[in-house]
């Protein structure tokens, strides 16, 4: 056992996917890609989910290995608003499916998806929300939040398009350890995101710790 902890005692990549995302050769090219999506709708029992990634954080904590951009620049929040409504238009229009089968899932992660408004969020959201098929009794929406980056209006919005599930990264509540992380949340305001996610009535709430 001490001989297992010694070998991988190492700095290693951190796999989320695997193959790891620069071995992938065989990308499809649009319409492939679009055929494929109008193929798995052609089953009149389809149901999809959503995947929203929210690229933008205010600072980098040092353990990070996502997709993200640093910036205090929260003028960004519009382009990015506008590009997603641009994109999701493109499918609509070549992917009926979209608006035919039944929504099952939604989740916005990121970056940190709370560093856009209530307002800017709503605006992503309400639009698809209001041109889709939700499927009321499954469909489960869930948000990845940074405590030092949310708002009980934020939550509010959410909750009132059905999120109902919430995941918090609350990473370590040690402040040493926060401070070699790089991530300044001190117990009180990871409280009260928990407090106002129970109270507004979100049914999952889920700490995410690292080790
Ligand atoms: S909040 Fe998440 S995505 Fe943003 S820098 Fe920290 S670990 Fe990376």
């Amino acid at each position: 056992m001490t001989n297992l902890f010694a070998k991988y005692d190492v700095p290693a990549p951190r796999y989320t996917s695997y193959p790891t995302v620069p071995f992938w050769t065989d990308s499809p090219t649009t319409d492939q890609w679009i055929d494929s999506l109008n193929q798995a709708f052609a089953d009149e029992a389809a149901t999809w989910s959503l995947y929203f990634h929210l690229p933008f954080c205010e600072s980098l904590c040092t353990f990070c290995a996502c997709n993200t951009v640093i910036t205090r620049d929260h003028k960004r929040e519009e382009t990015y608003v506008d590009l997603l409504s641009t994109e999701w238009n493109l499918y609509v229009a070549r992917v009926a499916g979209l608006r035919e089968r039944s929504l099952t899932g939604l989740h916005l992660g990121g970056g940190t998806p709370t560093f856009f408004s209530a307002e800017n969020l709503e605006r992503i959201l309400k639009p698809i929300l209001d041109s889709t098929r939700v499927d009321k009794d499954r469909f489960e929406a869930s948000v990845e939040v940074h405590p030092g980056h949310t708002t009980r209006e934020q939550l509010e919005m959410l909750h009132g398009l059905g999120f109902t599930r919430i995941s918090i990264g609350v990473q370590d509540f040690d402040p040493e350890v926060q401070k070699l992380v790089n991530r300044h949340q001190p117990y009180e305001v990871t409280k009260s995101i928990t407090d106002a996610a129970r109270e507004l009535g979100y049914t999952s709430v889920n700490y995410d710790l690292i080790y």
